[in-house]
């Protein structure tokens, strides 16, 4: 692997620009070689680095990642035991469980966050990335799909509500006998393929690759 830092930008052109991430310097873009990693070099983030199959990997992510989101939603998630009775919840009972009266908004929010945000991230970037991996043009208004997608990141929170999860069994788990489901571990999967998946992606390059695949 090597390494290389992409040039601060001179003032005169404002063409081939782009801004770090991280610390918001102004570099100059140019072309990175499969292998490659282009970092900025003020704060050393990686702005881009191209990887061989890239694409195809980050689909077959978002692909499981769907399948185990469908697995997460149906298959039990929690069963509790106390006194003798036994109540096994499905992810969706949880979300449903706020449904009327006042805490109808709640079961929205919560829905829309765990379960809509996240499929339709996956969905997009199957849309975007697949037409791309297989080398053919860019599918119809690839990129506002892309940049929405983009835009859900921050609000596609899977993995908070595990962490919300973990907390709340510790509290519960005094009072009644907890089992885990297949559901929880579904989702416990599908938040670091989520992880995965994100870092493998090089937005830098998914943007590259759009730009070149629709003029060609
Ligand atoms: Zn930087």
């Amino acid at each position: 692997m090597t390494a290389t830092k992409l040039p601060f930008a001179a003032s005169s052109d404002v063409g081939d620009l782009i801004a770090c991430p991280t610390c918001d310097a102004l570099l100059h873009e140019r072309p990175v070689a499969v292998g490659e990693t282009a970092r900025c070099p003020r704060c050393h983030t990686v702005i881009e680095a191209p990887r061989a199959l890239a694409m195809t990997r980050i689909i077959m992510l978002a692909l499981s990642a769907l399948i185990l989101m469908v697995a997460a939603i149906f298959f039990p998630f929690l069963e509790l035991e106390a006194a003798g009775m036994i109540r096994r919840s499905s992810l969706l009972d949880t979300v449903m469980a706020y449904s009327g009266g006042l805490t109808e908004p709640l079961t929205i929010v919560m829905a829309a966050l765990i379960v809509v945000l996240p499929t339709t991230r996956f969905l997009g970037l199957l849309y975007v990335l697949a037409p791309m991996a297989f080398g053919w043009h860019p599918a119809r208004h690839a990129a506002p799909v892309f940049r929405f997608v983009e835009l859900l990141r921050p609000w596609a929170m899977a993995e908070v509500f595990v962490v919300g999860v973990a907390v709340a069994l510790v509290k519960v788990g005094g009072l009644a006998h907890i089992s885990l489901g297949p559901a929880f571990w579904a989702f416990v999967a599908l938040v670091i393929v989520t992880v995965l998946k994100d870092n493998f992606m090089s937005r830098v390059t998914v943007w590259k690759t759009l730009d070149a695949r629709r003029r060609s």
